[in-house]
């Protein structure tokens, strides 16, 4: 292998950006090299990535792995000197701590999971800057804008317009909100996710967090990060700076698109196997500005992240609960923003959290949704 293959280490492999990320990888065998992968609970799925991409090291947190491939915990994983990118797909808390590993190493990471931002955004950004690394977003409008931040003073940023879907139900009365169930939520109109992002997109959660992950990659104060619905997804995202232009990005709603910029940064590679936009077809954009009555998300979001503290790690630890007792079918989609909600209003927040105190602030909001459903 060439000094110029980048050594990759995904984590979360058998979730839909790990699977993703390997599509990518599939694509540009003399470019990126699969050095380790690690998965949840996944095995099946495991051994056969192991055996398509020969990895050095594997991890599968719960079960047994048949291969004769290497076994190190996922921390060791995203720390290991053969890696010299650390994709985090993994979801919810679980990309926190080899997130932390990574950057403690050196290593740039590509950040898919958005939790890590959510609950513990401004240590990791911290610890990157400390550490002298760098944190490339992998979230389709993060890397939008990150794509218009290219040549830029970001002191010249006016506002951050980040655009959204809508989810599946913008339509919806609240009547008819209240009565969806998880196989109409997974059902998301224009994107390809796993299941928590997907139940997120419909709640609007997910905008609300990604509002909290702009906030911290950008280092832009939240009120001028504005929310724009956009439902056909091809507009990914736009920065307005000083002397009022925009710069927008765009492409077919894809996730690899997005994947395949954060391991070929700065340079861009030619995959036959990403669609293009036909704009003839598209014929017309839709703007609108969000539901904030009907999706009560995303203002929860924008409160727990101004008041700062351990709330957006409550906000983000109830709403993985609220969300897992969604999908079981033992709430309705409206109870997650009352239950995350409550959570808040139930929580006394430390300020400038260190690490324990966000753990224990995740863990007791967890606790509180069980105990209150
Ligand atoms: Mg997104």
């Amino acid at each position: 292998m060439g000094n110029n293959v980048k050594r990759l280490a995904i984590l979360g492999s058998t979730g839909s950006i790990g699977r993703q990320t390997l599509d990518v990888a599939r694509a540009f065998p003399d470019r990126l090299e699969v050095v380790a992968l690690a998965a949840g609970n996944n095995a099946a799925l495991l051994a056969e990535q192991a055996s398509e991409f020969n990895p050095k090291f594997v991890s599968l947190t719960n079960g047994d792995f048949p291969s004769g491939v290497a076994r190190l915990s996922i921390d060791e994983i995203a720390a290991h000197p053969d890696v010299d990118l650390v994709v985090v797909a993994t979801a919810g808390k679980a990309g926190l701590s080899p997130t932390l590993a990574a950057i403690r190493a050196g290593k740039n990471v590509a950040l898919a999971n958005k939790e890590v931002l959510v609950m513990a955004g401004q240590i990791v950004m911290a610890k990157a800057t400390k550490h002298g690394v760098e944190i490339y977003p992998v979230d389709s409008e993060h890397s939008a804008i990150w794509q218009c931040l290219v040549g830029e003073d970001r002191k010249s940023i006016r506002q951050i317009i980040l655009t959204a879907s809508g989810g599946p139900f913008r339509s919806l009365s609240p009547e008819e909100l209240s009565k969806v169930i998880a196989s109409d939520a997974l059902k998301h109109p224009t994107w390809q996710m796993g299941r928590k992002v997907t139940i997120d997109s419909a709640t609007l959660m997910n905008k609300g967090m990604e509002v909290i992950e702009a906030h911290w990659l950008f280092d832009v104060p939240v009120d001028r990060i504005k929310v724009l619905i956009h439902p056909e997804s091809v507009i990914h995202s736009m920065v307005e700076y000083d002397d009022g232009s925009v710069k927008a990005q765009l492409g077919y709603p894809d996730m690899r698109l997005p994947i395949q910029y954060a391991l070929s940064y700065p340079k861009r590679w030619y995959n036959e196997a990403l669609p293009c936009i036909d704009f003839d077809q598209l014929k017309s954009f839709n703007f609108d500005r969000p539901d904030m009555a009907n999706f009560p998300c995303l203002r929860l979001s924008i409160e727990a992240i101004e008041k700062g503290g351990t709330y957006p790690a409550v906000l983000s630890a109830a709403d993985e609960v609220a969300v897992g007792l969604f999908l079981d079918g033992k709430i309705g989609l409206m109870d997650i923003p009352r239950l995350v909600e409550k959570a808040l209003g139930a929580h006394r927040s430390m300020d400038n959290p260190t690490l324990e105190q966000i753990l224990a602030a995740d863990g007791w909001a967890r606790e509180y949704i069980v105990s209150v459903v």
